[in-house]
């Protein structure tokens, strides 16, 4: 087989790994619960031994600082570790309910099952977190799994199939690199549960590819989400808020804020909290900040410096294309048709538009004619205009006077509904996730 082009070798190394996991999960191993947890203490073991190691990958890759990198990619994984650990055998337990009243001399239970292979595509923004966070789940409920890191982020993309390679034998969980290729590949097999972390448009070419198969899918994908600062915010929390929220990883977070809308009556003061809070976070010149992430590719650099252009800089707006380095922005004089409207950012780059009393309701309806938003933040005290709101606006998950904390509590599924996306996970929603549901009634004779 020396003639075979390094593409037919490697569609033949995923048909190949499919068959092996397949035989590997009908062998029933990974049914045991012992064995699901001897893995994921394995895969804590493994992510503590290589914790410099996914530092240095991080920083390579994003130019993410070690306490950044810990605090939004290491620690939430171990953190949803120690909590699988901890509850696994509660959420695996087969569920008696009630039996309906007309059927007597029965019982009903749900026993959850382990779907069987698992494809679990990730993306580059926290290409640690989103590839290990789903495997969690996937291994809980009793899966095999191959994990596709993206190819944006090469040395975690390494990092990511050797932690892997060290921790499974590649026929329970297995690691594919790969650009486009590798994934399309990769989708032509038949799994029985795909995971995608990623884009809209990719979200849609899964989609298909996984009806092929009747495949049942989770999309975690992108919007753009507002935040909206009403009058009677707590300005300086607000502040401190939306620049965490924003500018973490440089503005490449799915859930961050994405363009801001402020009440007319506090944007002056929201303004000069916002530039107070970047200057005391970044420093006076944040190009000069080693610890700032970068862009992740010239592609992505060029697309974010042409909005530079859009509206009004009102802070920031300097870009480095040797260092793919974009200093904290914000624009004003913006409107819904500017073009950093028309898409998500993902970027370090805020768009900021006012409104009175009387244009509150038309704010609300501009977002609820647009797809979906993933995340959704609202700073008020005011609790009848939360209710307000919430009620009416349809979102992923989102804070009140808060950012991006939603997705870090293990008790609240995180995931996008509409176009940001379908299916969630986090703490035993994972382990819903990656399970089916299997309903059993047992007549007693
Ligand atoms: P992407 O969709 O370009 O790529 C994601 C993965 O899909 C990568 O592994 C890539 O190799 C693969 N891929 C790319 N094109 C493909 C194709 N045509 N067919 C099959 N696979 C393909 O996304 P990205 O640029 O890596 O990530 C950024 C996007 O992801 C943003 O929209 C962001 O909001 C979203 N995101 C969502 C979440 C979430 O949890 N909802 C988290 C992070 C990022």
């Amino acid at each position: 087989m020396t003639n075979a082009s390094p593409k037919a070798n490697r569609a033949q190394t995923a048909h190949e790994l499919v068959l092996r996991q397949r035989t590997f999960f009908r062998s029933g191993q990974t049914r045991d619960i012992a064995y699901r947890t001897e893995a994921l203490k394995r895969l804590r073991r493994g992510i503590e031994e290589h914790r410099q190691q996914i530092l240095d990958a991080l920083r390579a890759d994003l130019n993410k600082s070690e306490a950044e990198a810990f605090s939004s990619e290491i620690r939430l994984v171990l953190g949803e570790l120690d909590y699988t650990l901890e509850h696994l055998e509660d959420w695996a337990a087969p569920r008696v309910v009630p039996t309906s009243s007309q059927i007597e001399n029965a019982t009903s239970t749900i026993r959850p099952e382990a779907y069987g292979l698992t494809l679990i595509i990730a993306p580059w923004n926290y290409p640690f977190q989103l590839a290990f966070s789903p495997l969690i789940g996937a291994i809980a409920a009793g899966n095999c799994a191959v994990v596709k890191p993206s190819e944006l982020t090469p040395n975690v993309s390494k990092l990511t199939a050797d932690l892997i390679r060290g921790c499974f034998q590649d026929e329970y969980i297995a690691a594919m690199e790969g650009e486009v290729e590798t994934s399309t590949e990769l989708l032509r097999e038949k799994f029985d549960y795909i995971f995608f972390t990623g884009s809209t448009p990719v979200g849609k070419v899964v989609m298909r590819a996984a009806a092929e198969h009747l495949t049942p899918t989770t999309l975690e994908l992108g919007g753009k989400s507002p935040a909206i600062v009403h009058k009677d915010a707590n300005l300086r929390r607000a502040a401190q808020s939306l620049v965490r929220g924003k500018f973490l990883n440089a503005g490449q977070t799915c859930v961050a804020p994405d363009y801001l809308l402020v009440h007319e009556d506090v944007r002056e003061e929201l303004l000069r909290e916002i530039k107070l809070e970047i200057a005391d976070k970044y420093g006076e010149d944040v190009l000069e900040n080693p610890d700032f992430p970068r862009i992740v590719n010239e592609k992505n650099f060029d697309r974010l410096n042409r909005f530079l252009n859009d509206g009004q800089t009102l802070l920031g707006g300097r870009a480095l294309r040797e260092r793919l380095a974009i200093e904290p922005t914000l624009l004003e004089n913006i409107d819904w048709e500017s073009p950093v409207m028309q898409e998500e950012i993902f970027g370090p780059i805020l768009p900021v538009m006012t409104y009175t009393d009387s244009e509150l309701n038309s704010v609300l309806e501009q977002i609820v004619d647009r797809p979906k938003p993933l995340a959704f933040y609202l700073f008020t005290r005011d609790e009848q205009l939360q209710n307000t709101v919430l009620d009416t606006v349809s979102f992923g998950g989102g804070c009140i006077n808060e950012t991006l904390l939603h997705m870090s509590s293990h008790e609240l599924p995180f995931g996008g509904v509409g176009a940001s996306g379908m299916g969630s996970y986090h703490g035993r929603q994972s382990f819903e996730t990656f399970s089916h549901h299997k309903s059993v009634l047992n007549r007693r004779v």
